[in-house]
């Protein structure tokens, strides 16, 4: 086999065995010319049509050879001229074939598949009878001629030699096979019969002349083998060559693509896609490089921690876009004032981180965090109305109050958590007590769940009186937990924490079913107790399920509508749309509707008269006050006034001391309730402290006996 066909093999690799294409090369040399039996493989298919091409090529005009030299050779024998006709005709028949082999082989150099075979198949038939007209020529002159010299005979051999060499290169082996007999039959007849004519060195000659066939069918069988093995080789290197450009094409286009990508995640994983500020990933990376600098150089940093207050109310009353256009605006007002070496970060919702650099002095801070303060709380256009964004930041300072990624982010989430109950300031520094109250929420929490599930909440009662008769004329449920450990919490220990991680909707209902099922007993056991009072968390009342879920309890403890009392602060109703429906729908369910706290929100007395509501609830505040305050006063009576104008009873909490109670009855208060009369206590205690109260009233008396006391 021949070395470029290997090399081929070694550039391509294409899966082949050498054996594979060791018979392949076998096949195409013997089949190359017959183009109809290897439609199907593609390798095949190219070496036929680059041989015949190349064939084509070659072929040039070579085929004259045969003829001028055969003139030659005759020009030289006049003895021949007697035999003129068989000698002129196969001479005229060898120039023509010449000539139309020239043609064709034109043709072929540019041949397209489909005529190939056709054109291959013509060439063919000029190469037959090339051979025939030669063989036969030769054999004549022989035959008419003679060969008289040694050097005659070596002109014979060669010419012979030399016709068969250029017309057999180029031929596919079955082909060639016929060609050696085509010539050399009709030669070698004829020397035969020279030789029988007892013609000198006659039997050597035809000696010679098989010696020939056997040198041409073994030699021309290797020349064709090598050269279809060139061609293969040169195919299979331009295949090679291609497939590498194509595989190059690819890759570059695969690492294209892949730049693209790593890019995309890039700007994904470090940048938001909402406010186009970092992402919580890239906060960390940057917090992490500028703790591993200033732990060197021993500069001290801030991470400002920033919470969007009421952002949930701004999503549910003007919707997620609204939301998401302030988020920006105030993403965009943080970017203004960032310094090239500060970075800012969405961390989560409505939560942005800042790293501030170069804070020599504490107060430096605070005048950064005061202009961050002022530029983010700038009114801001919201669907056609005009907010004031409200924002709470803690301060975290590195190296004091943290000196790694997570303690850092902490402490400054802790005092953001302060800051929110920091009415005036709205931004803290953290302090290590934050973190201690944290904990504590964080154990209040998990301790919650389990009190829930083990039923370690209980339910106490307060009772209201009628402010002239002293009648009980209801009582206000207060849930208490009864912890294992540290005894009974009060609820505002631990309301805030229910409200902040969802437990409130659990805790709620449950104090809902069990205060009707308690009024619904009292009922049954004929007890003139007539209302039951709830607190609603405002959180409850956003449920959209809550107005079915008070219809069930009521449904499922048999208590008529109008003896429950639903007690909703007024910042509820003002600062959610939807909270009016639903109390719309509870009214309709035939449930009262206290407002609970009333006096200390933002809402005006006139705003009242929008709302349906049944009773006010005076802050505890106006009483404790009112006997120093002439002005609290006056406001306790232009709040009672205004409540019966509108169609409301009135109840005073707080009332602590009998001086309250004669000025609430002169301010023609409906209700009273208060440590006065009495503490929150168990349920079996409030008949008892109900019948009292009858009792009393009957006698003409209102000093009344506390129920805790009794
Ligand atoms: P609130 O609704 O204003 O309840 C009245 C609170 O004032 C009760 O505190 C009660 O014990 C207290 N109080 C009553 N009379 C007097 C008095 O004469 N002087 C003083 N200083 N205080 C008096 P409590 O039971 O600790 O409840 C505190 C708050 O916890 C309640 O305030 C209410 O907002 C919330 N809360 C209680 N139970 C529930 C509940 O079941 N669900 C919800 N969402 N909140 C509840
Ligand atoms: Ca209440
Ligand atoms: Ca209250």
């Amino acid at each position: 086999m021949s070395t470029p066909l290997s090399q081929a093999e070694f550039i391509v690799n294409s899966g082949k065995t050498a054996s594979n294409t060791q018979v392949d090369l076998n096949w195409a040399a013997e089949h190359w010319l017959a183009a109809r039996a290897m439609p199907d493989d593609a390798e095949v298919h190219a070496v036929s049509m680059r041989a015949a091409q190349d064939l084509g090529r070659r072929t040039g005009y070579i085929p004259l050879a045969a003829p001028l030299t055969m003139l030659a050779l005759l020009v030289a024998s006049p003895q021949l001229y007697s035999h003129w006709l068989p000698i002129a005709t196969l001479y005229l028949i060898m120039t023509t074939v010449a000539l139309l082999r020239i043609g064709i082989a034109r043709k072929l150099a540019e041949a397209k598949s489909e005529s190939i075979l056709h054109l291959a198949r013509r060439y063919q038939v000029t190469v037959d009878l090339a051979g025939f007209s030669w063989g036969s020529l030769v054999g004549l002159i022989l035959l008419f001629h003679g060969v008289d010299h040694v050097s005659e005979l070596a002109l014979v051999a060669s010419v012979a030699i030399t016709a068969s060499a250029l017309t057999s290169l180029t031929l596919e082996l079955s082909l060639w096979r016929r060609f050696v007999l085509i010539m050399w039959l009709p030669l070698v007849t004829l020397s035969a019969a020279a030789a029988m004519q007892e013609l000198e060195y006659g039997w050597l000659l035809v000696v010679i002349e098989l010696l020939f066939i056997v040198f041409a069918a073994v030699q021309g069988q290797r020349v064709v083998k090598d050269y279809i093995a060139g061609i293969l080789s040169s195919i299979n290197l331009e295949h090679a060559v291609s497939t590498i450009a194509t595989q190059r094409d690819e890759l570059q286009t695969h690492q294209i693509r892949l730049d693209e990508l790593l890019a995309q995640t890039h700007n994904l994983s470090y940048y938001d896609q909402l406010t186009g500020i970092g992402t919580r990933n890239h906060f960390y990376e940057r917090l992490e490089t500028n703790i591993s600098a200033s732990r060197i150089n021993g500069n001290q940093f801030a991470v400002l921690y920033l919470d969007v207050d009421g952002f949930k109310d701004i999503n549910d009353t003007l919707g997620h876009e609204a939301g998401d256009e302030l988020l920006k605006t105030i993403a965009c007002r943080v970017r203004s004032l960032l310094r090239a070496s500060d970075f800012a970060a969405r961390l989560g919702s409505d939560e942005l981180a800042l790293m501030v650099n170069g804070v020599a002095h504490t107060s430096d801070l605070f005048s950064i965090v005061q202009r961050y303060m002022k530029e983010v709380q700038m009114p801001v256009k919201l669907c056609e109305k005009m907010i004031c964004p409200r924002v709470s930041i803690g301060i975290a300072l590195y190296p004091v109050d943290g000196d790694n990624t997570f303690s850092l982010l902490k402490a400054a989430e802790s005092a953001m958590n302060a800051a929110k109950t920091d009415t005036k300031l709205h931004y803290a520094r953290y302090s290590p007590e934050m973190t201690i109250a944290a904990q504590q929420r964080l154990t209040i929490e998990q301790e919650m769940r389990l009190a829930l599930s083990t039923g370690q909440f209980r339910l106490h009662y307060q009772p209201q009186v009628e402010a002239l008769s002293g009648l009980v004329c209801g009582v206000e449920a207060l849930v208490r937990w009864q912890h294992p450990e540290r005894g009974l919490i009060p609820p505002n220990d631990f309301i805030t924490v229910a409200e902040n991680t969802g437990l409130i909707d659990e805790l709620g209902q449950w104090v809902l079913v069990t205060a009707c099922n308690q009024a619904a007993r009292w009922l049954d056991a004929d007890e003139n107790i007539f209302s039951v009072a709830v607190n609603i968390s405002p959180l409850q009342l956003l449920d959209r399920g809550f107005v079915n879920r008070v219809r069930s309890a009521l449904n499922t403890t048999g208590l008529s509508p109008h003896l429950l009392e639903l007690e909703i602060t007024e910042s509820a109703v003002q600062t959610h749309i939807e909270a009016r429906e639903t109390l719309v729908q509870l009214r309709e369910l035939g449930v009262r509707i206290a407002i609970d706290d009333f006096g200390t929100g933002y809402s005006s007395l006139a705003s009242l008269k929008e709302l349906p509501i049944d009773r006010v609830k005076t802050d505890r505040v106006f009483v404790t006050d009112m006997l120093a305050s002439e002005r609290d006063m006056a406001l306790l009576g232009n709040i009672i006034d205004m409540a019966h104008v509108l169609g409301c009873s009135v109840v005073a909490e707080g009332v602590e001391e009998l001086a309250h109670v004669e000025k609430l009855q002169s301010l023609n208060c409906d209700c009273l309730q208060g440590y006065y009369f009495s503490r929150p206590v168990e349920a079996s205690k409030i008949p008892e402290f109900a019948r009292a109260a009858a009792a009393r009233a009957e006698m003409g008396t209102r000093t009344a006996v506390s129920a805790d006391r009794a």
